[in-house]
């Protein structure tokens, strides 16, 4: 059996190689690094993948956020709705750009963030809401799209883990994640589900003004060459990386297919055991399992955790302390017991190795071992 890991890029890599290698070598040959006709590709073939009009690439999904929210004119004092239940960026951002990061609980079966828990934090001075798209399943982006039109919010989608999913609307159709709110971000993190080979990150948006905008803040605030309107960062997508990219963008929704059977698999066997919560699966969201994440229903995961690792299969614990409990956050708004769904999951969730290259011996090693572990 091949060695079991939470990510194997390597093996992705190998059935890829030649035409990676290629294209990374077009790049180096032309040395066009920065901005070359490789990032203009790759935004172009990202746009007509999402339905989205503007793709704007930038260094990372962290900057993604900060950047949107820079460009929205979002002002220190602004308060902006977050979950508690996520990667900690989505709330760096807002602190370090000196907004007020207003947190609120999740929804138990789904991990996302609770839209009645929004509507709950909403105040006059509310200005963003930042819906995460968690471990690859939207939120329910209908009904928040009309909460934000309802109080004249902006929607800043965090799709750093759901890119590829897709949002089915009441009516029948559907949008890809980060292509339904005012502006959608996401990562390509090795690891993410369309991953680079080092750190690049993305911006979409529907609305002309405001793609002009954020190409402006992700370029040093510069329109012309050398005058700066107003003060921007840089945060560049750089060519060899767009390339690697534009590879495996192509092979974007079958990676998407295999990760989604490797999810069927874990659920036809781990489903009927009373003592594993296996992620619920929210009808109107196609997860595209950037994670797969159970929950251990009354006994204590890190005993699983170590029995696992004896048998040489990783399992990682996504994400062991909620935002309000984190030391640099810790704010006199909040307290222990304030997010119940958040600390009980916190508490209780563990993530399985999933990725593109799982084959069916791998994954009955990893179940039979956690019912092995169970039945003990
Ligand atoms: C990965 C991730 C980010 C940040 O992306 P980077 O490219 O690592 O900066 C932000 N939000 C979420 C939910 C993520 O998973």
């Amino acid at each position: 059996m091949k060695p079991i890991r939470m990510v194997d890029l390597a093996g992705q890599y190998e059935k890829i190689k030649e035409e990676v290698d290629s294209a990374i070598a077009e790049v180096m040959n032309t040395t066009a690094f920065i901005n070359g006709p490789a990032v203009q590709r790759f935004q172009k073939n990202l746009e007509e993948y999402l339905g989205v009009k503007h793709v704007i690439p930038c260094a990372n999904g962290t900057d993604a956020l900060q950047v949107a929210m820079m460009a929205l004119d979002l002002k220190p004092g602004d308060e902006v709705i977050t979950t508690s239940f996520t990667f900690i960026a989505t709330a760096e951002v807002i602190a370090l750009l000196h907004l007020t990061p207003v947190l609120v609980d999740v929804e138990k079966d789904t991990f996302n963030i609770s839209i009645e828990a929004i509507r709950k934090a909403i105040t006059s001075k509310t200005k963003a809401i930042v819906p995460v798209h968690l471990f690859g399943q939207s939120v329910p982006m209908e009904e928040l799209m009309a909460l934000a039109k309802e109080f004249n919010l902006y929607v800043i989608e965090d799709a750093c883990q759901s890119i590829g999913s897709d949002y089915i609307f009441a009516d029948g159709s559907t949008k890809k994640t980060g292509a339904i709110g005012h502006v959608g971000c996401t990562s390509f993190f090795p690891s993410k589900n369309l991953g680079c080979f080092g750190d690049g990150g993305a911006i979409f948006t529907n609305d002309d003004a405001l793609a002009e905008k954020l190409r402006v803040v992700v370029n040093h605030g510069m329109k012309v060459r050398y005058y700066h309107d107003e003060i921007g960062v840089n945060s560049r997508l750089d060519s060899i990386q767009a390339a690697v990219l534009d590879v495996k963008l192509k092979n974007l929704d079958s990676y998407i297919d295999a990760r989604r059977s490797a999810a069927d698999f874990y659920d036809r066997v781990l489903g009927t055991n009373s003592k594993l919560i296996v992620p619920a699966r929210y009808e109107k969201s196609r997860h595209v399992f950037h994670q797969y994440t159970l929950v251990a229903n009354g006994f204590d995961r890190t005993k699983l955790i170590a029995f696992l690792q004896e048998k040489g299969i990783p399992a990682m614990i996504y994400y062991p302390v909620p935002l309000h409990l984190q030391k640099a956050y810790i704010d006199p708004r909040y307290k222990q017991g304030d997010f119940p769904n958040t600390e009980w999951l916190s508490e209780n969730v563990f993530s399985l190795p999933m990725h593109t290259e799982l084959d069916e011996e791998q994954l009955q090693y990893i179940t039979g071992s956690i019912l092995e572990f169970l039945n003990k």
